[in-house]
């Protein structure tokens, strides 16, 4: 087993046009948090050499060096994927208010594509010269071997499933079939936590995930619930599981590699009926809340403080992202997004909070595998 801190990245998305700032200069109180990764994606100010934000100038030697979302992927989703393919499970997790740019970061619009549709090109494209690789011993069956093979044979498989968690309800996101009450979460001893009767769609190059997730989040909007309300409040869980099936040890290699876009981190303010404000009240997010109970417990038991139990059953999601062997408990890789208005300020600290405790904590990961059965 290995023991990784946690890699937090935070990233600032721009000014939406609406939007007008205050100087922040004028701001006598400042605060400094310290993260792996910082993106800025804002053009109206720039850090100068010391960190402050300062308004940026056209003819500055900042201007114009806004980071993009390869930038983030250069540096996050390449993390990812090593794991992966080592067999270690990997968790990605964006977090913030609404608005402030995790489906931006996460799923993309458009032709600025996401996080975790180039993690998913990225897997394919590694895949295919693993196999251009294989191919000359493959041509060479039967002849005589020139060298003997630098490889191992292998196979590779792809899954991938996606659903959301909205009011504790777990719903497919692959599936037009409704279930009412959602699809239930049950407990293995082997596996752990896993949705019973999700969909997981065998996956053989990038554009049949691209479809999916097309897909997948077409029928997000079509939820019964208003657009804004599930955009906002449900977390979205995106897992691939990749399998590595060596021929010639009979051994396999296992990774899951789970993205959430989580739901929005602001306190929650009701806009759909009576009913659903009632019940989202009190639960709607239950899985948020419990996600930063369980980061909490974990920095505490990183930093030394005796800690007795670390709440994972409390909610949907939480037991979701601690399932299977190799856990990866709070997730290994954040993303923090956040606004750059000022009217946003409160959330904007609380986001830089929740990602500074998240750096706290120390993830346990193993490698998951077997031999083939
Ligand atoms: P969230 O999912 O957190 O609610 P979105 O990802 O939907 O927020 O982003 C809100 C808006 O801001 C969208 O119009 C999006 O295109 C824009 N946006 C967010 N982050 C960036 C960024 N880094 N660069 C450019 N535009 C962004
Ligand atoms: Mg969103």
């Amino acid at each position: 087993p290995r023991t990784d801190s946690v890699r937090v990245a935070v990233r600032v998305r721009p000014f939406s046009q609406r939007i007008t700032i205050r100087d922040p200069r004028n701001e006598a109180h400042v605060k400094t948090f310290t993260f792996d990764l910082t993106y800025w994606s804002h053009d109206g100010f720039q850090k100068d050499e010391d960190g402050v934000l300062i308004p940026s100038d056209p003819t500055s030697k900042f201007a114009g060096q806004n980071s993009s979302t390869s930038e983030v992927f250069r540096d996050i989703g390449r993390g990812i994927l090593d794991s992966a393919w080592r067999g270690y499970n990997a968790t990605l997790l964006a977090y913030g208010q609404t608005g402030s740019g995790k489906s931006y970061s996460m799923i993309g619009f458009g032709t600025n594509k996401g996080i975790i549709p180039r993690v998913c090109e990225e897997l394919f494209e590694a895949i295919g010269k693993q196999k251009e690789n294989l191919e000359p011993q493959d041509r060479l069956a039967g002849s005589k071997p020139r060298a003997p093979p630098v490889r191992s044979l292998q196979n590779y498989s792809v899954m991938f499933s996606m659903l959301e968690i909205y009011n504790e309800q777990v719903r497919d996101l692959l599936s037009r079939t409704k279930i009412p009450g959602g699809l239930r979460v049950r407990e293995d001893q082997q596996l752990g936590f896993f949705v019973e009767g999700l969909k997981w769609v065998p996956c053989e190059d990038y554009a049949q995930i691209e479809k999916l997730v097309e897909q997948g989040s077409k029928i997000r909007m079509t939820a019964p619930t208003n657009m804004n309300a599930s955009s906002s409040r449900s977390h979205v869980l995106i897992t691939i599981q990749f399998q590595q099936v060596f021929l010639d040890t009979a051994l396999t290699k296992q990774s899951s590699i789970n993205m959430v876009d989580l739901a929005g981190s602001e306190r929650q303010r009701s806009s759909g009926s009576e009913g659903d404000r009632l019940r989202e009240g009190s639960r709607v997010n239950l899985s948020l809340t419990s996600l930063g109970n369980v980061i909490s417990a974990l920095a505490d038991s990183a930093t030394g403080k005796k800690v007795l139990h670390i709440p994972y059953r409390d909610s949907v999601l939480t037991k979701l992202l601690q399932s299977g062997p190799g856990r990866e408990t709070a997730g290994r890789h954040w993303i923090a997004t956040l606004s750059p208005a000022d009217i946003c300020y409160e959330e904007t600290l609380s986001t830089l909070r929740y990602a500074e405790r998240a750096k706290k904590v120390r993830n346990r990961a193993v490698i998951n595998t077997c031999p083939l059965l």
